[in-house]
């Protein structure tokens, strides 16, 4: 089994100390790969290419069509190997086949989509007063220069693609780390990268642990901009790393989000959308569901509806496509089960799963059961903290005021969702939520196309859209004078504007 490596400056390389790791698959603890285990001199030599690049390389100069007909080549390329993607993500990730191929489909789409977002018009004409004569003014949005781009292991090779499309669109060099748990479909992308015929240097790939790799990208002077996806404790830790030269910083991180479910909701649709909200994707998704608030009137049977989905639902490696594969590694299973321990001495009744699922061939891996915790009160840890895995928390509410109140009672403020047949309480409800992402009468739908993240603790900076895009450009101001000649004192000109 040939290691995969780095891309450094246009070239496959090993660590420079020669380290590699092995990756496995979390549903049955094979080694499917070796890797190179890159640090921080491997993340310094991905940043000098990339700074090159930036400095003296085409790409930049590259006009917006030709750097948009590299992307569509790049989305051609995903669409061409989508199956050999979608079993590396679904074995190395754990997560179900099918949703594997949603996100290869999305990462293409999400190339596509930025490689015609570049052609439309970057910047404006500002129309200025004439105190200082005749002017033209206007602004145009250019690159930010070095970026990197940090992601986590729950969407390989899309949250690969939603970093990489829109900072190479935008002209861009970067530098992309993967998790060190996933980096199999980032390997590939760069591949396809490579064969669509961006220059050598223009993106980067660094597979290396966050404390080693990451943190190094964090604190490098020569990186202009740093975008991040993951929790909260390391996005902070990023964003302290990027004061030192005041890099640009996005983050996207935590979430617990709340699902709020109105008496006069449709109960079979709420409870499928609720199961979609915090069972798919294992519940390792940053935007789940996982805080369900009931209606006190209606939360007996919503809860017994959604433990009987939940005892139904089928568990299995990846590629057997089950309803769920599984957890993406032993420390994630431990963190789920230890939050479920103490939901659970804390007064949380576990109406269904709450343990290891280890029928048949699972025992080999880091599998979970579907897990409802009802009774949940707010204090609990399990009400304020962010699991991701899948298990949900139950609270009941009596009244809109409280349902309010609650869903906003977090230091998180990624997404929410509210159920009713109340058109105009569904709105009021959401104008209220303090998140970013809001979703009514379902969960979960993501569109390439609409600016994603959050705020509070859940971080800033937005992904995808026209928004994602911007994200990655910075402003500048051109003023031209239209008329030969030397200026006049400024005192005069004040006058003369004071006087309109
Ligand atoms: P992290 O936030 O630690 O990891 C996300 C990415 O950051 C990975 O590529 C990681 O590398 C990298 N990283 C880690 N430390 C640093 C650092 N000091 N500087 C720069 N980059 C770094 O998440 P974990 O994988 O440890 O998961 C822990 C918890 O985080 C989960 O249980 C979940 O609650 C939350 N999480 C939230 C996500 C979200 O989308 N909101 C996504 C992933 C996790 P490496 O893989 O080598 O550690």
């Amino acid at each position: 089994m040939p290691t995969r490596l780095n891309h450094i400056d246009g070239r496959w390389l090993p660590a420079a100390s020669g380290a590699t790791r092995d990756i496995i698959d979390p549903a049955d603890c094979r080694v499917i790969a070796t890797v190179a285990d890159s640090d921080a001199a491997d993340a310094r030599a991905a940043v000098a290419a990339a700074r090159r690049a930036f400095d003296t390389g085409p790409w930049r100069r590259t006009p917006a069509s030709r750097r948009g007909a590299v992307l569509l080549r790049v989305a051609d390329g995903i669409a061409a190997r989508a199956d050999e993607l979608a079993r590396i993500d679904s074995t190395n990730n754990g997560k179900p086949l099918r949703e594997a191929r949603a996100d290869v489909a999305d990462a293409a789409a999400c190339f596509r989509y930025y490689a015609g977002l570049i052609g439309a018009p970057q910047g404006g004409v500002h129309e200025v007063d004439d105190a200082f004569g005749p002017m033209h003014a206007f602004s145009m949005r250019e690159p930010v220069g070095v970026c990197a781009l940090i992601a986590p292991w729950n969407y390989p090779l899309l949250m690969a693609s939603w970093k990489l499309a829109p900072s190479l669109a935008a002209g861009n060099c970067v530098v992309f780390k993967p998790s060190e748990l996933t980096p199999l479909s980032a390997v590939v992308l760069f591949e396809i990268l490579v064969e669509a015929g961006l220059p050598a240097g223009t993106a980067n790939l660094v597979l290396g642990t966050g404390p080693n790799a990451g943190a190094e990208l964090a604190a490098h002077h020569d990186v202009d901009m740093i975008t991040f996806t993951g929790s909260t404790t390391t996005g902070q830790s990023v964003a302290r790393a990027a004061v030192g030269n005041l890099k640009k910083v996005g983050l996207e991180l935590g979430g617990k989000s709340p699902n709020i479910v109105f008496a006069d909701a449709e109960l079979e649709g709420a409870v499928e959308w609720a199961m979609l909200g915090v069972f798919f994707n294992q519940g390792e998704v940053c935007s789940a569901g996982a805080r369900i608030l009931v209606e006190a009137s209606i939360k007996e049977r919503f809860v017994a509806r959604l433990v009987e989905r939940a005892n139904a639902m089928t568990i299995a490696r990846g590629l057997d496509d089950a309803d769920m594969g599984a957890i993406v590694s032993q420390a994630q299973l431990d963190r789920i089960l230890g939050f479920v321990e103490r939901a659970r001495a804390q007064g949380a009744r576990v109406a269904c799963g709450g343990a290891r699922h280890v029928a048949g061939d699972c025992a080999n891996g880091f599998f979970m059961q579907p897990t409802v915790l009802d009774d949940c009160t707010p204090g609990m840890e399990i009400v304020r903290e962010e699991v991701f895995g899948p298990v949900a928390s139950i609270q009941a509410f009596a009244s809109e005021a409280e349902a309010v109140a609650m869903a906003n009672d977090t230091r998180y403020g990624l997404a929410g969702g509210v159920f009713t047949s109340d058109g105009a309480r569904a709105l009021r409800v959401v104008k209220a939520l303090r998140v970013g992402v809001t979703w009514i009468n379902c969960y979960n739908p993501t569109f390439g196309e609409a600016p994603w993240g959050g705020c509070k603790m859940s971080g800033y900076g937005r992904e995808l859209g026209v928004d994602g895009l911007l994200e990655y450009q910075q402003v500048k101001q051109v003023n031209i004078h239209l008329q030969p000649g030397r200026p006049g004192w400024y005192g005069d000109r004040a006058d003369a504007r004071a006087s309109d």
